[in-house]
């Protein structure tokens, strides 16, 4: 499996390639900011983009959508809560709708759809092998905000205590580069993650908002 991390646009937003290198075919995850170049980097790789991936739909993570969808036929996967956003952003609109648990098969990966509200009503992570691509629900100590319309404190300690569920080795890939380094593990989150750290919805909504005021 390739895992490649592309840094895009003018606020640190880490877009994603997930290849399967015996079959050719890659998804891409959170298009934007720089179709021309993520088609490039697929090129590069050997890959054909086959699916477009959303973890969630604030515009820095799906304004090349149309773009990369025009330029592929890739259809759109986003989980169902975040279709009634999509027509505040660009479109096109997503394709298939998803729910916790679903599955989308690329190539010979499958990639696990794990349904993690808080930052957004339908924000997810994508599980596949294992690597974890978080979007905005986790960022390298930190987390997404939970103050835009659509965001929920409540739901997000929910998602939390979903993610610390995951095996300790597994290896975070964030939807910013806002932390020390480019990725982490879940095991270094459980340590190094403030907001990781209350036992109690309680002291998890005591905690003030992250500080980075981006998307
Ligand atoms: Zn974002
Ligand atoms: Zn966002």
């Amino acid at each position: 499996m390739i895992i490649k991390q592309i840094p895009v646009g003018t606020i640190a937003n880490f877009n994603y390639l997930i290849g399967d290198p015996d079959s050719g075919t890659a998804a891409l995850v959170d298009p934007a900011w720089e179709p021309e170049r993520l088609l490039a980097e697929a090129r590069e790789l050997g890959l054909s983009v086959t699916h477009i991936l959303l973890t969630h739909c604030h515009s820095d993570h799906v304004q090349a959508n149309g773009a990369i969808k025009e330029a592929t036929g890739a259809e759109i996967y986003v989980h169902r809560a975040e279709f009634p956003y999509l027509k505040h952003f660009l479109p096109p609109a997503g394709d298939v709708a998803m729910e916790d648990g679903g599955q989308v098969q690329v190539g010979g990966l499958t990639v696990r759809w794990l349904h993690t509200p808080g930052h957004s009503p339908g924000s997810s992570c994508l599980y596949v092998g294992d690597a974890l691509i978080a979007g905005d629900t986790l960022f390298v100590n930190s987390i997404g905000r939970t103050d835009f319309p659509g965001s929920d404190p409540e739901e997000m300690w929910e998602s939390i205590c979903k993610l610390k569920a995951l095996p300790d080795h597994v290896t975070v890939y964030p939807g910013h580069h806002y932390g020390p380094t480019p990725t982490t593990t879940i095991g270094d989150q459980k340590r190094a993650n403030p907001y990781w750290q209350p036992d109690t919805l309680e002291a998890f909504l005591a905690l003030a908002q992250p500080e980075n005021d981006e998307m």
